[in-house]
């Protein structure tokens, strides 16, 4: 009966909503299947209550990920009047996944304790021979995950790259590979059949996401864990491979996958294998993101898919050094509100 009670006195509280359009620079342009990315553009919001507590959330959109777009969200929370409650989340179609999430962070939903308090980080080794001598910096600065950006030289040629860096990494050391879906699916059978006897951790995303079948078949027919990345764009495509028993990991980007509580509670009904992953977005949606991480007690967690970091010129909106372990209490640390004032 408290509870009940209590539960209604939550709904009641009305927050003060503001948002604030952003545009912050990347240190150095994002390459992406759509050509060069070199700033980020979102929204920030807060709430404020009448006794004055305050919550953050980011809508940090990827349209052509599949993600709403910016004008849509702009739009929806103008929709809402200059003011939120726990009803207002109701009240947002799932495939807003980005404003949900936001909303959900700012509410401060989903902030149970954390299930795990240090997690490592996977170091991104750019493509191509490049990536021995970035290992050799990573492993000096600690890290013990790595991920390699592969499918963009020959088969042939990627996997004597990839020998050379299994030779360096220590037996503790992880390494999964992403082709981000550049392979037909005979590269990836090939690259698959190479993979069987190597220490991998994964292979993310093989083959486009539009080759479903093959997708699973690619799970069936190899040893080898794959993950899905560009497969997954929102709430929706998650639920759908978990629905569909996807046997491999599933890149989870909680800054585009709505309500954390719900994100949680999906995964954890389908006891899903997740790498949790950055959207490119600022410290704000980053600690909200962060924090979802932490709180996943589906499985052995796998290394945060973070590695970004330094992502924007100005290091106040990163929010977060570039380490190879992040612990709960560094992510509790990062003040949103520097990112907010940063737009006065
Ligand atoms: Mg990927």
């Amino acid at each position: 009966m408290r509870a009940a009670r209590h539960q209604l006195n939550q709904k009641a509280v009305t927050h003060r909503l503001e948002f604030r359009q952003y545009r912050f620079p990347f240190g150095q342009m994002v390459r992406t299947a759509h050509g060069p990315w070199v700033e980020r553009e979102g929204l920030l919001i807060r709430l404020e209550d009448d006794a004055g507590r305050i919550g953050y959330g980011e809508v940090a959109p990827i349209p052509a990920f599949g993600t709403e777009t910016l004008a849509e969200a702009v739009d929806l929370l103008a929709k809402l009047g200059g003011t939120a409650d726990a009803t207002s989340l109701d009240r947002i179609d799932e495939r807003y996944g980005c404003v949900r999430f936001a909303l959900a962070s700012a509410l401060g939903r989903g902030t149970a304790g954390p299930a795990v308090t240090q997690l490592p980080v996977a170091a991104l080794l750019p493509a191509g021979k490049a990536a021995l001598a970035a290992a050799d910096q990573a492993l000096e600065n600690g890290f013990v995950a790595f991920k390699w950006k592969v499918g963009v030289l020959e088969v042939n040629d990627e996997m004597v790259v990839l020998d050379d860096l299994l030779a360096r990494l220590p037996a503790h050391a992880k390494l999964r590979i992403d082709a981000n879906g550049a392979w037909t699916v005979r590269q990836a059978a090939k690259v698959l059949e190479s993979c069987a006897a190597r220490p991998i951790e994964f292979v993310e995303q093989p083959v486009a996401p539009e080759e479903v079948d093959s997708l699973t078949g690619l799970a069936r027919d190899f040893p080898t864990t794959l993950a899905l990345d560009e497969s997954v764009t929102g709430p929706a495509s998650l639920r759908e491979w978990l629905e569909r028993g996807w046997p491999g990991v599933l890149v989870v980007k909680p800054a585009l996958a709505g309500a954390p509580a719900s994100l949680l509670t999906l995964l954890a009904s389908h006891r899903a294998d997740v790498v949790f992953s950055s959207a490119f977005e600022t410290a704000v949606g980053r600690q909200a993101a962060l924090q979802v991480a932490f709180q996943f007690a589906g499985r052995p967690p796998r290394a945060l898919g973070f590695g970004v970091v330094p992502l924007f010129k100005d290091g106040r909106i990163d929010g977060l050094p570039a380490v190879p372990f992040l612990t709960i209490e560094a992510v509790k640390a990062i003040n949103p509100e520097a990112v907010w004032n940063a737009l006065n």
